[in-house]
């Protein structure tokens, strides 16, 4: 069975940044990946910087998925959107709640990344692959494994086709998570996000941020190499191609990697596998 591989990227704050991009699409497009994405930050410049990510992918040939959630926007202009995209012919979506606005009372933000879907679903009909994120190590918001699985299962039921994973470092929380959505009736490929280690630091900020667990191990083993950078990113790279390897082996339809712009940490994963 084929194994299909997309990258993310963030729409670069800078023109360095920008610069530094498009050799890195260059090298990665190498791999046929099925798609690249781009995150959206509800923010005014941020979802400009997305639009203008995204062209740039598009007019490079390349296949890109653009991020899309509400965040303070109005549905006229997700509208918008939607109808850009549609024009230059991207046919891909992710489609999330996203990151709630910073000045946003979190009990009264009211929509979630079903409502977008559903939005999304009406305006467009079917002409947008929707993927959706899911959690199997569960979101930081939720009560509980179970009510966090009857919420994705609803994305599902909404309209989406496909899911990426919140990266994780222990395997058995994928496939026990693939198994419990099989058993609720989730039907649609469930793609394992990788997030390659190249940094301690912005790694633990990042995962106690977003609830993803670093096994103690991998954390003592980090923490030990201090300011030895390269010998982080050789374990690092060790232990997350072990970790795909075991994925794919296991029945993971594909593997979706948060490359933070860079290509190296993803192409040297992509070099140890079968
Ligand atoms: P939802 O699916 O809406 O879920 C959010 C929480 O609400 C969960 O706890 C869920 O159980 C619960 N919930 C869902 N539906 C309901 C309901 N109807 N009633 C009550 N509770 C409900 N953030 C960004 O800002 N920009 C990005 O581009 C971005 N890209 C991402 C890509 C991936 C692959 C992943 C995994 C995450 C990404 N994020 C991004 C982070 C994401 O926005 C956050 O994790 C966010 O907190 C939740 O988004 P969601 O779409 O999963 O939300």
């Amino acid at each position: 069975m084929k194994k299909n591989i997309s990258f993310e990227f963030f729409p670069p704050k800078t023109d360095q940044g920008r610069d530094n991009l498009k050799p890195v699409y260059e090298k990665l497009a190498q791999r046929s990946p099925e798609y690249f994405s781009v995150t959206y930050g509800a923010g005014g410049s941020t979802k400009d910087r997305t639009m203008e990510t995204v062209l740039e992918l598009n007019s490079a040939g390349l296949a890109v998925a653009p991020h899309l959630s509400f965040g303070i926007d109005g549905e006229q202009e997700i509208e918008n959107l939607l109808s850009t995209y549609k024009e230059k012919g991207i046919n891909r979506l992710v489609a999330l709640r996203g990151d709630i606005p910073e000045h946003l009372n979190r009990s009264d933000y009211k929509y979630f990344a079903g409502d977008l879907i559903e939005f999304i679903r009406n305006k467009t009909g079917e002409h947008f692959h929707i993927e959706v994120a899911c959690y199997p190590e569960i979101h930081p918001d939720s009560t509980s494994f179970e009510s966090d699985l009857k919420f994705f299962k609803q994305k599902v039921e909404r309209g989406a086709n496909s899911a990426i994973t919140q990266y994780f470092y222990n395997s058995d929380s994928y496939f026990y998570y693939v198994d419990a959505c099989h058993k609720a009736g989730i039907d649609i490929p469930i793609v394992p996000g990788i997030m390659p280690i190249t940094n301690y630091e912005s790694l633990i900020r990042f995962s106690d941020a977003c609830g993803a667990e670093i096994p103690r191990w991998i954390r003592k083993r980090l923490e030990a190499f201090g300011d030895d950078i390269d010998s982080i990113k050789e374990f690092g790279t060790d232990v997350v191609s072990r970790l795909c390897q075991r994925l794919l082996d296991g029945g993971a339809p594909g593997l979706h990697f948060y490359t933070m712009n860079q290509s190296k940490a993803t192409l040297d994963i992509l070099d140890k596998l079968k």
